[in-house]
């Protein structure tokens, strides 16, 4: 493929070899059009029965659309094509032809539920607007990854099988490790904590975590994104702002370079990075105003977690991202620290889209006489984690962070309906393959 030209790459007076997807075949008798589609764009290939070869003519729209074809000729200006330019073809190899009954339309003209879509994501990726979410993905993932590093961040990987797990047992994935059972990592907050405490201090992951959700809904999934932060001499505030910047960048980095995708999505007029600080409000400020919509048939009480009618009242009500901090103890987990004026409450945190949670963090208890308390409140075995709490003997500093989920923040970055919009292979209740 080295003499391959990109089709948008393709000038008049070149002559060229295009290769990629026929996108559509348009036949006006006399003449006729092929359009080929690569990942750069599409370009018009001009057919003129009458002046070419018959077996030129009869390869290239014989074939089915979506075959795949290599054209090579000469690139002529013609202003009524879609871009400018066509190709008057001399050359057209049929480099693997497809079945003419497709499981679905990759032009978009005949729409697919999101099923079909999900059990043919090659063909559903032919899509402009499905490609588009997939590069502003990519794009959210580079300007996290750079605004981490300059927040002076060592990026990690740490193990996704582990013997045990932190964040509430009935979502954990069992699997068997040579006899013995063992779970995927529901988050790698253990992990994070414990290389924080190294010289390392402040460190980010941007790696899969599993949690057994037991029923489908819009935005869970069982195998999701977590993006990770964790930072030494840190507290809650100071990851609530490393929360609020991280968020700001992907929006940034969509707006800056991202235009044509934002177009493809139909959302170049509407796209808005957040504008000015995320307002801070206690748990106990987020009840009142939630009971003030008088949007729940219950008015919550201190000590409830919010429910999800609960958070879209207050998203509405607040109208953007926001915070909300002091939840109390007892609803966060054990290696959240309370404040040391209220053992109640505690320094958790957690940032909200309007429409929904997208990160818990908080300072961590790094008082081990402490920490095995909260162990021992929470129900679970302080000895069984002895790996993480012996070294909170060792010197550990203060220390704090988050865990922002990825494809949420894709997801409400475009205003996507579901979570599966935004991950190529999703898996949920009924969806283990592809
Ligand atoms: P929720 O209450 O929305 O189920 P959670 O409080 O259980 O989320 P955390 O343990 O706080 O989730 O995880 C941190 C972040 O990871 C969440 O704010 C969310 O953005 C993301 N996340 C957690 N679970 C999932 C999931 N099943 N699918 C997608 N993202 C998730
Ligand atoms: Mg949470």
């Amino acid at each position: 493929m080295q003499d391959r030209t990109y089709t948008a790459d393709a000038e008049p007076g070149d002559h060229v070899t295009v290769s990629g997807w026929i996108h559509e075949i348009r036949d006006l008798g006399g003449i006729a059009f092929l359009i080929l589609r690569d990942s750069t764009g599409k370009i018009q290939i001009k057919f003129e029965k009458d002046e070419m070869d018959d077996d030129l003519v009869e390869t290239g729209l014989g074939a089915a659309r979506e075959s795949v074809v290599s054209v090579s000729g000469s690139v002529e200006e013609e202003p009524r094509a879609p871009t400018g330019v066509e190709v008057v073809p001399e050359e057209v190899e049929i480099v693997s032809a497809a079945d003419p009954e497709l499981p679905l339309d990759p032009s978009g003209k005949v729409d697919a539920d999101l099923s079909t879509r999900l059990d043919n994501r090659t063909l559903d990726l032919r899509k402009d607007d499905v490609q588009a979410i997939f590069e502003i993905r990519a794009e959210i993932m580079r300007a996290v990854r750079e605004r981490f590093r300059e927040f002076r961040c060592t990026e990690i990987n740490t193990p996704k099988i582990v013997a045990t797990g932190t964040e509430g047992g009935t979502e954990l994935f069992p699997i068997t490790y040579f006899g013995e059972e063992a779970f995927m990592n529901q988050s790698p907050q253990l992990f994070k904590q414990l290389i924080a405490g190294s010289n390392v201090e402040r460190v980010f992951e941007i790696g899969p975590i599993f949690r057994a959700e037991e029923h489908n809904t819009p935005r869970h999934l069982n195998e999701a994104t977590s993006i990770d932060f964790e930072g030494a001499f840190c507290d809650e505030s100071d990851a609530m702002d490393v929360a609020e910047g991280i968020v700001k960048a992907a929006y940034e980095a969509v707006e800056r370079n991202c235009g044509e995708e934002l177009e493809a999505l139909g959302l170049a007029d509407e796209f808005a990075v957040p504008e000015g600080e995320f307002p801070r409000l206690s748990y106990e400020e987020a009840i009142e105003r939630i009971n003030a919509t008088g949007e729940l048939d219950e008015q919550l009480v201190w000590g409830d977690d919010l429910p999800t009618e609960g958070e879209k009242a207050l998203g509405a009500d607040v109208g953007g991202h926001y915070f909300i901090t002091d939840w109390p103890s007892e609803i966060k987990p054990f290696y959240i620290q309370d404040h040391d004026h209220d053992e109640q409450l505690s320094t958790g945190f957690d940032l909200m889209h309007p429409r929904m949670e997208l990160v818990s963090g908080g300072q961590r208890e790094h008082r081990h006489e402490k920490l095995i308390d909260g162990f021992e409140q929470q129900g679970l075995d302080p000895n069984e984690f002895e790996y993480y709490t012996k070294m909170f003997k060792y010197g550990m500093p203060p220390h704090a962070g988050f865990g922002l989920g990825g494809e949420r923040l894709v997801m409400t970055t475009l205003g996507l309906e579901n979570i599966r919009e935004a991950v190529l292979f999703p898996r949920d209740r009924q969806r283990l393959s592809p």
